[in-house]
């Protein structure tokens, strides 16, 4: 089954069950100061559940783009390493504002899976919230769902890839317990199920997240209870293509296979057709593409940074497989072909969109390649296993390398970061600019990748790269 094909399904059967099709909101989101992108389907309807916008209609389904890519949920550094995970993605979600709860939620997506699109029921695992003991019967009483299949999961505070089922917007907003499926793809691929330390593998990988909305985590950290308890869910689009279409990642999906082919013919001779750059450049292609329909251009801070961030990326990826820039840009005309049915916008905007990558490809062109003759050298004449932040800082202001990317590079030679030192370096820079009397430059800016937001932009580059995610390889 197509991806397309999916995606219709889906409305479709949410349709029936008397649930209004909404179109895909912006990638910016509307009215919403605190988020950085649109992350996930619930985002349209924050006030709606905050009880602050009414809708005509109780019930509603979308196939909402997300990114993530920055901010609460950032997925960036994943992207070229896990089967799952991209900067942007298609989330179909049904929704209940006051309407239907927990039992209907749970039976409407069983019976998706298992009647609609009659997924085999024995590879399917679920999570539930510790507490709740309700979704626990109705799992088990109510679907008759095996209990040995069945894992109990808290809060898990801190640890960043361990499931959680206690599902947040954000910092601030509508948050509550959730209930998860998994899909097992086989014991020939390395993982554990939800709850067990191996299940960061992409053995059991999540499908879909049925997030019961009961409170608003507001900006004192309180958490009131919402108008009336609503459903939120949220499954990705191509993690079901992938099953449906008997493959393993999301990167083997019709979708991807198309994309991947077009960066290939790009790629010098002779490239591996399963190099993993290939991967994160037909996803990266995705949310720079969309990111730049939505009105994102890249700058040097708040979204256009983190838009900056991803096609810098991008480029690297290419520049390792000997594409000579500007190549990215030409990767708009596949990625219409794929997208633009479903996506108008995106077609009608095919020529702002391959102008503006172009443009920032052809700048950062000036740059990269003396940067990564810098960086090489630097790595050549490495003692230790650590890339000193003099060298990381002077990548990242006189090179126009984001911190993200020399990380992203840093990963793949097992190297790490020096931190502490690129922060020295950028203090001292920053008091050099004071002195000369040059306030043009607030290198607290640059990193401030949030800073249009309510919360916190970093402070620190700890707390940056805790965020971000650099170092935490
Ligand atoms: P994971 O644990 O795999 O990172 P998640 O728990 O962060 O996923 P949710 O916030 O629960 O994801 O989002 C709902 C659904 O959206 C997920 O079950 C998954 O199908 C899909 N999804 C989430 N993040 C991504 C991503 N980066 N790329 C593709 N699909 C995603
Ligand atoms: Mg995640
Ligand atoms: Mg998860
Ligand atoms: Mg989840």
């Amino acid at each position: 089954m197509k991806s397309a094909e999916l995606r219709q399904k889906f409305l479709g059967y949410f349709a029936s069950q008397g649930h209004e099709i909404v179109p895909s909101s912006s990638l910016v989101p509307g009215n919403d100061p605190s988020l950085l992108f649109t992350n996930s389907g619930m985002v349209q309807f924050k006030d709606v559940f905050l009880g602050v916008d009414k809708r005509a209609y109780q019930r509603a389904t979308t196939a909402q783009r997300c990114v993530r890519a920055g901010g609460k949920h950032n997925d960036l550094e994943n992207v070229g390493y896990t089967a799952r995970h991209h900067t942007f993605f298609e989330m179909l979600g049904n929704f209940s504002f006051g309407d239907y709860f927990k039992e209907d939620a749970i039976r409407f997506c069983w019976q998706f899976l298992t009647e609609i699109l009659k997924l085999p029921k024995e590879r399917l695992w679920v999570t539930v919230y510790a507490e709740d003991d309700e979704a626990f019967n109705i799992w088990s009483e109510g679907i008759g769902f095996p209990t040995d299949r069945i894992s109990r999961i808290g809060d898990n505070k801190g640890a960043p890839y361990a499931s959680d089922n206690f599902w947040q917007m954000g910092d601030t907003g509508p948050c509550g317990p959730c209930t998860e499926v998994f899909y097992d793809h086989g014991a020939h691929i390395w993982g554990g199920p939800p709850g067990t330390p191996e299940e960061d593998g992409d053995r059991f990988i999540e499908i879909w997240n049925l997030v019961f909305m009961q409170f608003e985590r507001t900006k004192e950290g309180e958490m009131r209870r919402l108008p009336k308890p609503s459903v939120d869910t949220g499954m990705g689009l191509e993690r079901l293509a992938a099953i449906l279409q008997g493959v393993h990642s999301n990167y083997e999906i019709d979708l991807f296979q198309a994309l991947i082919k077009s960066a290939h013919d790009l790629a010098a001779v002779g490239t591996d057709p399963n190099n993993a750059s290939l991967k994160v450049i037909a996803d990266h292609i995705r949310s720079c593409s969309f990111l730049v329909v939505d009105g994102v251009l890249p700058a040097n801070e708040g979204r256009g940074y983190v838009l900056r961030r991803i096609i810098r990326r991008a480029i690297r990826h290419g520049y390792k497989l000997g594409m000579q820039a500007p190549f990215f840009y030409k990767l708009v005309q596949p990625l219409v072909e794929q997208m633009g049915e479903a996506y108008p916008e995106l077609a009608k905007m095919q020529t702002q969109v391959e102008q503006a990558l172009e443009k920032e490809e052809r700048r950062f062109a000036e740059t990269l390649e003396q940067g990564m003759k810098i960086l090489e050298s630097a790595i050549a004449d490495l003692a230790g296993d650590t890339i000193d932040g003099e060298t990381v800082f002077k990548l990242y202001d006189t090179y126009g390398f984001p911190l993200d990317l020399t990380a992203d590079i840093a990963r793949e030679r097992n190297l790490k970061l020096d931190e502490a030192g690129f922060e020295l370096a950028m203090n001292a820079q920053r008091e050099r600019a004071r002195a000369a009397g040059k306030f043009g430059t607030d290198y607290n800016d640059k990193l401030a990748i949030d800073s249009e937001t309510d919360f916190h932009g970093y402070d620190t580059l700890a707390e940056a790269s805790v965020v971000i995610g650099l170092f935490s390889a």
